[in-house]
């Protein structure tokens, strides 16, 4: 797809896009009742948006998996998180945005990055790999690096990891996770979960912290012994 088509999309399509790539890049089914959940609309705007979406050849139905991109669809959807992921490094690292709020900015200002802009910050940010909150960033040809990550929530007891990538669309999820101090490449021991469902707790940096059982299933974990 051109510069030219890509800039031709509606805020719209390209809130979808990010939407989908959003629940994709988590594992998650990309159904209408997800993503109607995930953009804060009505399930009736979802459907009628997915049937322009596939009209337009982004997107596709997946038996089982409700909608998928097609090839041309996920290109598209690169571009717009490697423009919202730069923005939001740009803001927090050259602005001094804090990291609850470079989310929420990035979004207003993604759909307006011109792709000489989008070079010129890459350039100025040394072409990094990851956002404030450790996402990575695709590369400008689209490519990503596989990482194998898993939900703080889903450690077992005992087991060693470092702090991949935290989600971020929740200030005050972020602010509560900063005052725990799992930031990205913080070490994590986890040691056990109250019972009933209760508190994880867990070594960050060598010192005990009780997480939130709900706010553990937004951080997430390079297992120990895993290669990235
Ligand atoms: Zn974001
Ligand atoms: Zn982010």
């Amino acid at each position: 797809m051109t510069e030219q088509s890509k800039e031709k999309l509606s805020r719209a399509v390209e809130d979808y896009l990010r939407a989908i790539y959003k629940l994709e890049e988590r594992g998650q089914k990309i159904s209408t009742s997800a993503l109607a959940d995930v953009l804060n609309v009505a399930p009736a705007s979802v459907t009628k948006m997915l049937k322009r979406l596939a009209t337009m050849n982004f997107v596709e139905h997946e038996p089982y998996y409700g909608v998928g991109f097609t090839p041309g669809g996920k290109k598209i959807a690169l571009e717009i998180v490697r423009h919202h992921r730069l923005i939001e490094l740009f803001l927090a690292e050259i602005v001094g945005v804090p990291w609850d709020r470079v989310h929420e900015e990035a979004h207003q200002l993604e759909h307006a990055l011109s792709e000489y802009l989008e070079d010129r910050l890459s350039q100025l940010l040394d072409d990094p790999d990851t956002d404030p909150h450790g996402q990575p960033i695709p590369s400008k040809d689209g490519t990503l690096v596989t990482r194998h990550i898993q939900t703080l929530a889903s450690m077992k007891e005992g087991t060693k990891g470092v702090v991949a990538e935290v989600d971020d669309d929740d200030g005050d999820l972020l602010r509560y996770v900063a005052q725990k101090g799992l930031f990205p490449q913080a070490e994590i021991r986890f040691l056990q979960q109250e019972p009933y469902g209760g508190a994880l707790v867990v070594e960050v940096d060598g010192k005990e912290q009780s997480v939130g059982a709900e706010a553990a299933q937004h951080v997430w974990i390079t297992p120990e012994g895993s290669s990235s």
